[in-house]
């Protein structure tokens, strides 16, 4: 069974502020470590319940934060880099099932801790109708290739944004929000127990055939993408595949959800 853990940082433990997740800022330096060791915290779960190969692949910032030293061994391969295709579950065409570690929910989620939707100018996507954030967004881009996410380690709004969207799916609830920056938080050995048991229990089901169905968008698929001020949909508005909806408000469409993100992601790079 060949498993994709793909990890993001502002869902890790004890993360409740920018500093922690800047490179450029002194903080971020531990919280690295701790990113790295939840994610081995999920390798050791997803052994323990029968994933045979696994692939990580670094998804914060431009995908350069763990570190490869403190990496459980027993991975076939970490992604790393920064990278346009598929983005945060870079791997995903190889594998059978995925895990979203890490994560956090989208912007406008109250009580959830650094919560926004790819990069802090994106205010709302939409995706065929409705709202939608890194999880959801992900776990489309996996069902796409027939991947099914089992797993998701968040706050707690990241947690229940994932059971909106990927009904059955494991979840870790490492903190409970208290505004967009605070939070109760679970120490770093508690949260990765939390982490090896619910990782050891997702595959367990995957492998006996329980697993949460793939997330699927319909085909061709829309989006709407609304920027934070109206600059920053000036630059993509130029090209024929944008349609500006008002001042902030591009739409879009793709032949399935992998050409619409990537239409997103290329609006994104256009706005600055
Ligand atoms: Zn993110």
């Amino acid at each position: 069974m060949k498993l994709l853990i793909a990890t993001d940082m502002e869902g890790t433990s004890g993360v409740v502020d920018w500093n922690h997740v800047d490179p450029s800022k002194p903080e971020y330096a531990r919280f690295r470590k701790v990113m790295t060791a939840n994610v081995n915290a999920a390798i050791e779960g997803a052994i323990r319940g029968g994933a045979t190969e696994i692939i990580v692949s670094d998804s914060h910032n431009t995908s350069t934060n763990i570190l490869i030293e403190e990496l459980d061994p027993r991975v076939s391969a970490l992604n790393c880099g920064f990278r346009t295709n598929v983005l945060m579950v870079e791997g995903v065409d190889q594998v059978d099932a995925a895990m979203l570690v890490s994560f956090h929910a989208r912007n406008d989620t109250p009580n959830a801790i650094l919560c926004h939707t790819f990069t802090l100018n994106v205010g709302n996507l939409w995706v065929n109708g409705r709202l939608a954030g890194e999880i959801g967004v992900n776990a489309a881009i996996c069902g796409h290739y027939n991947v099914p996410v089992l797993m998701v380690s968040s706050d707690l709004a990241g947690c229940k944004e994932a059971e909106e969207w990927i009904p059955g799916v494991e979840t870790a609830v490492l903190k409970r929000g208290n505004g967009r920056f605070a939070a109760e938080c679970l120490p770093p050995e508690k949260a990765q127990e939390l982490i090896t048991s619910k990782a050891e229990k997702a595959v367990k089901n995957f492998i006996q055939g329980k697993a949460p169905k793939p997330v699927k968008m319909a085909a061709p698929t829309k989006m709407i993408l609304q920027f934070t001020h109206s600059n920053e949909a000036d630059g993509p508005s130029v090209l024929p595949e944008y349609k500006r909806l008002d001042a902030t408000r591009l739409e879009f469409e793709g032949k399935d959800i992998l050409e619409a993100f990537q239409r997103f992601i290329a609006a994104v790079f256009l706005s600055h």
